[in-house]
């Protein structure tokens, strides 16, 4: 540890003993929560709590006077929540999670960074409200999902990504000054993400967030939507038994089974055109005979019959308004479906849906893809028009089987999915892929597999990974986006001239 003893009493005195600490057990119980990943973790020196954003602004100027770097966390399930580097401090908003207000009447809330899905959904269900919520599972932070990380949800084909709903944000910047967006700033209110004047939304979160990059958000209204479908849950049983129901006329789930790519693009943009739908999506098929079993050993017996009957499901979850709107919804997709060659798949197969309703709420049964004990690792993440994330997913087949078939990943080579949103205006594909953790060429195979995804990207000009922060990944494919990377690293350097805020790229 390098940091002065006088520069963590100074720390100590704006948030109490016991919201600080640096001792070595605490540091490396902080230095990753997801170790499978083959990357280099750090200990940061201190650990520290703040309750309210005047201490976060205090945080960050001591941080500035001594030269630390400081790296924000809450829930860290994303790999981006830890030091990068010594001489950082982290951290941790997990008490700064009040539900400050929810406005119905026009229909945002107000929440502090700890606030988390769990905490969020059931209080706004209640009320009729709901919004759009990433797979990271009950316990992720509503905020950070909304103002820092990606924001794509299994629910955006009828609704959209979370950038769309950022009003409002209080944020201290990487020098400590406080800065309120929006209609805050002039005192009228979280209602408004831009003006009077220029509009800083794009700055804060941009599309995909800037993991903490240009400041840490302290305080952030979120617009919601409406909520369709019924507003009682039915619940069976405990976790990782649950089953959740939603029993209506008014929400039915239908998954199909396709034998091409573009046949599902039809579908997708067909189903859009008409507008009907709350979630559609080309799911993943491995992830999701994980996310069908209890155990590992259920997950070999149920995964050569995925392979086979679900090589490309189109999951459909239809939520309307009253008995009649799902009527006509379902008449229309059931025409679309069979011109554009989908098959219901086995019942005892779609029904399982049905008894797991919570994944297209809190998303709670994702969180499985993590049990099998091994490595796993999403990329491309990136979004574009239907039909070119089409293409991106088509030229996958052109890298993977040198992966799949020598072992360097698991042997499932379609498990990407295609998520489109706001009624296939716009589409999100993910590529998914699980390794061995314990064979030591993990690491070179992964970082080797990463690679050659982007390489094809580039070869092809595909806009097959969204850019956020400053990192490497921005660097290579900037010149994609415009040449993104020249311009955040100038945004970075007149918000953040120290280089303090989550400094990833190592220059
Ligand atoms: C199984 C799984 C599924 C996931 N699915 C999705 C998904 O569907 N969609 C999606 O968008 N993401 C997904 N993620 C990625 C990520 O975990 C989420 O985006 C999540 O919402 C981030 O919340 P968190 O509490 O984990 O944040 P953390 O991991 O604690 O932080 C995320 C990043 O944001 C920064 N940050 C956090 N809070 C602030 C703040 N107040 N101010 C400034 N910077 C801040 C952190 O420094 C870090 O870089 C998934 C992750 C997992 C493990």
């Amino acid at each position: 540890m390098s940091m002065t003893l006088e520069a963590y009493k100074e720390l100590e005195a704006v948030v109490g003993e016991r919201n600080i600490s640096n001792k070595p057990w605490v540091l490396a119980g902080n230095r990753a929560r997801t170790p499978e990943y083959p990357f280099e973790y750090h200990s940061p020196d201190a650990i520290i709590l703040p309750g309210c954003t005047e201490e976060v602004q205090e945080i960050v100027r001591i941080c500035n006077r001594h030269r630390i770097c400081f790296v924000v966390t809450v829930s860290g399930a994303s790999v981006d929540a830890y030091a990068n580097r010594g001489d950082t401090v982290l951290i941790d908003l997990r008490r700064m999670n009040r539900i400050v207000e929810i406005n119905e009447e026009d229909r945002y809330a107000v929440i502090e960074p700890g606030v988390r899905h769990v905490q969020l959904y059931p209080e706004l269900r209640k009320k009729g409200f709901t919004y759009v919520t990433a797979a990271v599972g009950p316990g992720g932070s509503v905020l950070a999902n909304y103002t820092s990380t990606s924001g794509d949800n299994h629910n955006q084909h009828g609704a959209s990504r979370a950038n769309r709903y950022l009003l409002g944000v209080e944020m201290v910047t990487p020098e400590g000054e406080i800065l309120r967006t929006g209609s805050l700033q002039t005192g009228s209110g979280w209602f408004c993400p831009d003006g009077p004047g220029p509009g800083l939304r794009g700055l804060i979160k941009g599309f995909f967030g800037s993991h903490g990059q240009m400041g840490i958000i302290t305080r952030a209204a979120i617009a919601l939507n409406p909520c369709k479908g019924p507003r009682e849950i039915r619940t069976e049983g405990h976790s990782p038994h649950q089953h959740i129901y939603l029993d209506s006329e008014c929400s039915k789930v239908r998954v199909f089974n396709y034998k091409s790519l573009d046949d599902v693009r039809e579908a997708m943009l067909r189903i859009g055109e008409a507008e009907i739908g709350s979630t559609v999506m080309k799911f993943f098929y491995l992830t999701l005979a994980v996310m069908m079993t209890d155990s590992a050993n259920e997950f070999h017996k149920l995964w050569p019959r995925i392979r086979r009957e679900l090589p490309m499901p189109l999951v459909v979850h239809l939520a309307t308004e009253s008995p009649e709107e799902m009527a006509y919804e379902e008449g229309i997709l059931n025409d679309i479906v069979e011109e554009t060659g989908g098959v219901r798949i086995a019942p005892d197969l779609e029904n399982w849906w049905n008894e797991h309703m919570d994944f297209f709420m809190v998303v709670s049964v994702l969180q499985r893809t993590l049990r099998l004990g091994g490595g796993w690792m999403p990329i491309k993440l990136g979004a574009d028009s239907v039909s070119h994330i089409v293409e991106v997913g088509k030229s996958i087949s052109e890298f993977i089987y040198d992966y799949t078939d020598t072992g360097k990943i698991f042997d499932a080579p379609e498990n990407f999915q295609i998520v489109p949103m706001e009624y296939g205006h716009f589409a999100h594909i993910e590529l998914l892929f699980m390794y061995d953790r314990t064979d030591p060429n993990s690491g070179k195979n992964v970082a080797e597999f990463r690679k050659t995804s982007r390489y094809t990207d580039l070869k092809h000009h595909y806009h097959a990974e969204t850019l956020g922060c400053l990192n490497e990944t921005t660097e290579l494919l900037g010149p994609l986006y415009c040449n993104y990377h020249l311009w955040m690293r100038a945004l970075k350097n007149a918000f953040d001239p120290e280089n303090l805020a989550n400094p990833i790229l190592k220059e």
